[in-house]
């Protein structure tokens, strides 16, 4: 006898399965998937036992006739695709014919199937992919699907499972994937008799997510506004600037009506963002993206999880295309409540604001002299309020800050004769030495003065670099250090963007290198460590992102050290200033880590917390 067998249907079936069908949550997904492939209107899910012991799907679809009830459950048998063509013009959620098949195979199924006009309808029992029965069947218009005992006659399989609750919460998930990507259809999920959601069809995904996930989360979301690019369409929500979760259990993309998972998108998010999301936070997302189907392969996985793009880099810079304008629209809006007129102003300000000079920017203007490494830290020793900053044009601000107690807010000036047109706000104090307080036309408005100073001088400091590159000082004797031969390569690659960011680093061969500067505003008392610290933190960020982006890391945590702290009296000119130059940022409500800058409390906020508004 020969070695090599066909395998039997059944056991063919199995392994198939074994693909496609990992848990309870994979079989909803196929079932619902055919649901709507079917033109559902209402989708009912009800589980016991995290679906392990029953999951049941009723829709109210077109339902099949007697024959093609039979046919569904041979494998490869499909109403969605007839040539290999058809592969790349997919509009349908299935297309492979293996769902019904594999999950029968491994489960007890029963297939109650009836199209609208027919008299009768078909039900079909099959016990592990083998026929019990098959007769007329009298339930309503559409399609049930029961699968009952899943993985019991595949008990290595079963073992794998997780708790019922676990089950449970991943089937939850998967419906609610469905159900974000579906507004128009009503879902209905039942665990143990107990109504998880019930989702009426909604006209719009604003109303689905309400609905699915509560106000607050919606509340926190910004609509993307509809844009094309590269030959495809983003549409959704996003989270507005500092929303953000420690998972990307909330980052949902679907494509062409899939959500899916790849990386491709995974990176044009985290680049939309950029300084909007804080180091190891995922962004919050419902887009949608459409595409032609031929740009995209969804054969790629057997649970069609993951998709392969044609050209990675436009679906890319698509996205990032999105968020950018999504955010920069919010901006607008916060400008909004600063621009509307009614704040009376009571302080004064400088007629024509003289340039911000702030620690951590006067060394560009410092002129460039070799220093001693070790002396570096002098120049960033004088606080804040030392700085000059001139409030008339010729009287240099060097007076020592008045003393102040989080109970006494900044002195308010007299209030001048007339205005300054440009205001926008108004001073009320600061709150515990840190929190600017004040008014706009929105309501209240709370600024973190270091985030905010951080934010300003991070955008300078860009500006900067993009423009000249970071001036950078000569080290006096300079340095020789020694490289690892990943460390070399990354060094060596990277020489022009790091000679961009200030540093000087020359190589002698065998790993060893000279650095001979460091950038201006760096204070680091040691720059070999400083080089490592940059290489390490970099050598990530660089095969993700554009060189620009490795500068902008650094910036950012050097403007952290040099920015305004918490316990830093600044004076009244000075925060007038410090608002003003952080409404001027192209992201200002929140720090290069991508926390607040400023809150809003409207109004309305105001008047519910008063109970004078329900
Ligand atoms: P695929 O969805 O890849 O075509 P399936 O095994 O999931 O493969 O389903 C096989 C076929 O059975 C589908 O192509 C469809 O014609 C039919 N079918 C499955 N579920 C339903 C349903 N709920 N309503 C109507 N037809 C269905
Ligand atoms: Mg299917």
């Amino acid at each position: 006898m020969s070695r090599i067998q066909l395998l039997s249907e059944e056991v063919a079936s199995q392994v198939a399965a074994g693909e496609v069908v990992e848990r309870p949550a994979s079989v909803v997904k196929e079932l619902v998937e055919n649901s709507l492939d079917a033109g559902a209107r209402r989708i009912e899910v009800m589980m016991r036992r995290g679906g392990i012991s029953l999951i049941r799907v009723v829709d109210d679809g077109c339902g099949m006739d007697r024959d093609d009830a039979l046919l569904c459950l041979e494998r490869h048998a499909t109403s969605k695709i007839r040539t290999g063509a058809d592969l790349a013009a997919i509009r349908t959620l299935g297309f492979r014919g293996e769902a019904l098949p594999s999950i029968a195979s491994v489960a007890r199924f029963r297939l109650s199937t009836r199209m609208r006009d027919a008299v009768a309808g078909t039900e079909i029992m099959v016990t592990g992919g083998k026929i019990d029965y098959v007769r007329d069947g009298g339930d309503a218009p559409g399609t049930q699907i029961e699968v009952r005992s899943l993985f019991f006659n595949l008990p290595a399989r079963r073992k794998f499972l997780r708790t019922e609750n676990t089950e449970a919460s991943h089937v939850e998930h998967q419906l609610q994937l469905q159900a974000l990507g579906h507004p128009e259809v009503g879902f209905v999920l039942l665990t143990d008799d107990r109504t998880v959601f019930q989702l009426p069809p909604a006209t719009n995904l604003r109303d689905r997510i309400r609905d699915l996930s509560g106000r607050a989360l919606a509340d926190e979301l910004l609509e993307v506004p509809e844009i094309a690019f590269h030959g495809m369409t983003i549409r959704g929500f996003v989270g507005k600037p500092g929303v953000s979760r420690s998972s990307r259990a909330q980052q949902i993309v679907f494509v062409n009506g899939r959500p899916v998972e790849n990386a491709t998108l995974n990176h044009g998010l985290r680049e939309g963002y950029h300084t909007a999301l804080m180091k190891g936070q995922y962004p919050v997302t419902f887009l949608f993206l459409e595409m032609d189907p031929a740009a995209v392969d969804v054969n790629v996985h057997p649970a069609k999880r993951e998709v392969r793009f044609r050209e990675p880099s436009a679906v890319r810079e698509a996205l990032v295309e999105a968020i950018q304008r999504t955010l920069e629209g919010d901006r607008a809006q916060w400008s909004g409540a600063f621009a509307a007129p009614g704040i009376k102003l009571e302080s004064p300000v400088p007629e024509e604001p003289a340039p911000l000079s702030l620690p951590g920017m006067a060394e560009f203007h410092a002129p460039q002299a070799p220093i001693l490494p070790l002396g570096l830290t002098q120049q960033f020793q004088e606080p804040y309020v030392s700085v000059t900053m001139p409030e008339d044009g010729n009287e240099p601000l060097q007076q020592p800050p008045a003393v102040r107690t989080p109970m006494s807010p900044a002195p308010v000036a007299v209030p001048p004769p007339e205005p300054a047109p440009k205001q926008r706000f108004r001073l009320l104090g600061v709150l515990g030495k840190l929190y600017v307080v004040m008014e706009n036309a929105g309501g209240l408005v709370l600024v973190d003065q270091h985030a905010a100073h951080e934010r300003i001088l991070f955008e300078e400091l860009r500006r900067r670099m993009e423009e000249l590159g970071v001036p950078s000082q000569r080290l006096l004797m300079p340095l020789t250090l020694q490289l690892g031969p990943r460390d070399s390569d990354w060094v060596e690659q990277n020489l022009e963007t790091l000679q961009k960011m200030g540093i000087g680093v020359e190589g002698f061969g065998s790993g060893t290198w000279k650095l001979d500067s460091i950038p201006q505003f760096v204070r680091s008392e040691e720059p070999q460590q400083l080089l490592r610290d940059i290489i390490d933190e970099l050598r990530e960020v660089s095969s993700q992102s554009s060189k620009l982006r490795l500068g902008e890391d650094v910036i950012a945590k050097t403007v952290c050290r040099h920015a305004v702290k918490a316990n830093d009296l600044l004076r009244e000119p000075e925060l007038i200033r410090l608002i003003e130059d952080l409404l001027q940022c192209d992201l200002p409500y929140c720090c290069p880590h991508g926390r607040p800058t400023m809150i809003q409390i409207s109004y309305l906020e105001l008047e519910k917390k008063f109970g004078r508004k329900a």
